[in-house]
């Protein structure tokens, strides 16, 4: 494989770290549309690329990160499909979607230069592929099963700007499932139908500093923090415990839905077997929490941990989990459908503990060296939220020592140094320039 030209180190960013203000604000739902004068520069940006025909409008608004079938698109599709070559005082945009065809067409989405952006990230991509360390998990069966050599990349960003990578033919659209990578999706879904008291009555805030899991408790006796096993199983015990297991499941797959912009997730009914036959020590540690009366009185351990064994086989690609990063990454809207899923407030607590506690024992490491939220799973899954910015999958079964992928880990490294997206990189670039 040839590599790309290496990443240019910490030049300006091609989008704009920080806060949700990075959003234009005709995006906001309800906003009026797009104006005379976004409308006149889209025609003008659109000419510039040659003869503007609905076809070419089309491809210029896939140029920019925008996917064909973008729901945000439906009338504007419908409108310019079949439009051959369209006249300045006609270029009458859908209402509605104008004010984001304006935005894409004038580089003013969150990637500005959309294809320079795809190309340093596979340029990132190409690097992390030469790692070769790490085994695949076996402590499932069925997960050592993987192709260490798989290799992908998701990214979509905070305005629904979206592709993926493969290291080899297929790579990309491969299907693996989450394992600890629904451990913040379930916490996400315990803050919002429980409340953040009861889920911390339950479930500590801290990392454990130890294996994912080890059978311990804090001092006070609870599980450590939700991202560690013995906490997902209590997350799990507070999703609406009245229900039955298969209706729990239900709205943990329906969370995955919508955060994947409407793309179900799928569930690997292998994995669920094999995890379930090879489950002593989550028992062990449901079993534990009982015995120290961790567990709500209205909750059954026994469908807690059958719920939490549920959720690690669900099965996902890097296109549906970077959209549901990018869900984090958005204050809990989906980019794409628009549709708010998780309350700001859950997703703030959310990626508080995906940055102590999202990568097992390195996640101190983590945190320093990276600087972003992000989840890890044995599966090899790894979802990294660049908040306000934009969400990442990464899928590469080769684990370090403390199970996360030893590809995603070199990714990470090298993505913050290319882009200045570590949560203190504004200190060291200093003071921002007067606006
Ligand atoms: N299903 C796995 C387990 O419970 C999840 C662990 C992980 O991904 N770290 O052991």
């Amino acid at each position: 494989m040839t590599l790309l030209a290496p990443p240019e180190p910490r030049t300006a960013p091609a989008l704009a770290p920080g806060a949700f203000r990075t959003r234009p604000a005709q995006f906001e739902r309800g906003a009026p549309a797009a104006d005379d004068s976004a409308v006149q520069a889209s025609w003008r940006a659109l000419s510039a690329r040659g003869e503007p025909t609905g076809a070419a409008l089309m491809a210029a608004l896939e140029a920019a990160g925008l996917s064909a079938d973008d729901p945000r698109l439906t009338a504007t599709r419908k409108a310019f499909a079949d439009a051959g070559a369209l006249e300045e005082d006609s270029f009458a945009l859908p209402g509605e979607e104008a004010g984001l065809v304006c935005a894409a067409l004038t580089g003013r989405l969150a990637a500005g230069d959309f294809q320079a952006f795809r190309g340093r990230i596979t340029n990132l991509f190409h690097y992390a592929s030469g790692v070769s360390g790490g085994t695949v998990a076996s402590y499932i069966p069925e997960l050592a099963k993987a192709d260490p050599e798989a290799f992908a990349l998701g990214c979509c960003t905070i305005d629904g700007q979206r592709f993926e990578l493969g290291l080899r033919e297929g790579d990309a659209a491969r299907r693996f499932c989450v394992q600890s990578v629904m451990k913040p999706m379930n916490y996400a879904l315990a803050l919002e139908l429980a409340g953040e008291a009861t889920v911390h009555a339950h479930v500590g805030r801290e990392p454990s500093g130890q294996g994912f899991n080890e059978i311990t408790l804090n001092r006070k006796g609870r599980p450590h923090n939700p991202m560690i096993n013995a906490g997902a199983i209590l997350t799990a015990a507070m999703i609406r415990p009245g229900l039955a297991v298969a209706e729990r499941f239900d709205l943990v797959c329906r969370l995955w839905r919508g955060a994947a912009a409407g793309d179900a997730p799928g569930f690997d009914e292998a994995v669920y077997a094999s995890e379930t036959a090879h489950a002593d020590r989550n028992h062990a540690l449901a079993y534990f929490m009982r015995e120290h009366g961790c567990f709500p009185p209205e909750a059954d351990m026994h469908e807690a941990l059958e719920l939490y064994l549920r959720c690690c086989a669900i099965e996902t690609d890097v296109r549906r989990l970077a959209c549901a990063a990018a869900t984090l990454a958005n204050g809990g809207v989906c980019p794409v459908t628009e549709r708010q899923l998780i309350s700001r407030e859950s997703v703030k607590a959310v990626l508080s503990l995906m940055l102590s506690c999202g990568m097992y024992d390195f996640s101190g490491e983590y945190a320093f060296t990276v600087g972003l939220p992000a989840k890890s799973g044995v599966s090899g899954a790894l979802m990294i939220v660049v908040p306000g910015v934009a969400g990442f999958a990464l899928y590469s079964p080769r684990l370090g020592q403390e199970g996360n992928s030893e590809r995603g880990v070199e990714f990470s490294r090298r993505l913050v140094q290319a882009f200045p997206w570590h949560v203190y990189a504004p200190i060291v670039a200093g003071p921002a320039e007067p606006d």
